[in-house]
């Protein structure tokens, strides 16, 4: 019995390999003469070049790795961004490299098999990823460029410049797909106080805790932007008003309860939320309006409360 489901795993991670590196021969290490050698580099260099996605470098490196040298399944992973990759057997023997250039870290790299890897076999593998060393570079920058670009540096929140664009989406999906949808306005209350009181390095503190705090609060679909200032915008797809209050109190809770140690002394900073749930007559811009009105309703009528346009 244990025989056989090891046979039918077996069979299945093959499968797995065989999928993944489909279209190309089943490697049994290629003899490669100085010709071959050069030729397959700089096919390799070009083909890397052609994407900027790094699971897209990554992928095409070991299609062509594979074609050269039998293998099983490789691990990759980067720490910013975040990128984890895992195909098929993660066992046996393995080469790791810890990838870098100039300093710049690149992500680990792990190539597995069953059997041990011969030493010409190593040097093939350290050839080609000479290769993959500068295109990864390039796609690594580019999409950290595209993350900063879209974020905000201080607080880590998306920026004002995602913001329609991803209300626009999130409306359309809400409304095509017919699902509930909410949207919610955060200001912190007296924040000029904390400015004037204790200057501007402690209120960049307090707008980073501020955001900290509503990130664990929301779910991780919801999506935080930093609007202005000292006002964040939430927008909760597949949220009705019930799902979004419970959720804007969490916010409410998390900021009153995290207090700012500054010398010797706690600080304790509170938020007014604008809460709107969508309707059917909805555009991205009356939505966030009520929300915006719901939240001037909020601060009159004593801050550190939610109300509900
Ligand atoms: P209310 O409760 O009515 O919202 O009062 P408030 O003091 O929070 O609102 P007001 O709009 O009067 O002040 C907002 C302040 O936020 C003024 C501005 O200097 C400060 N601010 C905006 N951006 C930043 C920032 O990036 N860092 C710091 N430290 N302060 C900022
Ligand atoms: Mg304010
Ligand atoms: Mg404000």
């Amino acid at each position: 019995m244990q025989t056989q489901t090891s046979t039918q795993k077996m069979n299945k991670e093959l499968k797995e390999v065989k999928g993944t590196f489909a279209g190309y021969e089943a490697a049994t290490a290629k003899p490669l003469d100085t010709h071959n050698h050069q030729q397959l580099m700089l096919e390799l260099a070009t083909q890397l070049q052609t994407s900027l996605e790094i699971d897209g470098v990554i992928h095409t490196f070991m299609q062509y790795l594979h074609a050269y040298l039998a293998f099983d399944g490789y691990s990759y992973s980067l720490t910013s961004p975040y990128v984890d990759i895992q195909e098929s057997r993660q066992k046996g023997h393995s080469c790791k490299y810890n990838l870098s250039l100039q300093d710049m870290p690149l992500g680990e790299l792990a190539i597995y098999r069953g059997r041990k890897y011969a030493e010409s076999e190593l040097m093939l593998v350290e050839n080609m990823i000479c290769s993959l060393l500068y295109p990864l570079r390039n796609a690594i920058s580019y999409q950290q460029a595209l993350i900063s670009a879209h974020h905000d540096a201080l607080t880590g929140a998306k920026n004002r410049f995602s913001f329609d664009e991803s209300l626009q989406r999130e409306i359309g999906l809400s409304q095509r797909y017919q699902q509930s949808f909410s949207l919610m306005v955060i200001d912190i209350d007296h924040f000029k106080k904390v400015n004037d009181t204790y200057g501007h390095s402690t209120g960049d503190k307090v707008l980073k805790n501020v955001a900290d705090n509503i990130q664990k609060s929301i779910r991780k679909t919801d999506l935080l932007f930093r609007y202005g200032g000292e006002e964040f915008v939430v927008l909760l797809g597949n949220s009705d008003c019930e799902d979004a209050h419970e959720i804007a109190e969490r916010v409410l809770n998390s900021v009153r309860a995290s207090k700012l140690e500054l010398q010797g002394q706690e600080l304790s900073v509170s938020v007014s939320i604008g809460l709107a749930c969508l309707q059917s007559q909805d555009s991205p811009h009356t939505i966030f309006d009520r929300a915006d009105h719901a939240l001037y309703a909020a601060k009159n009528e004593g801050r550190d409360q939610i109300k509900v346009a």
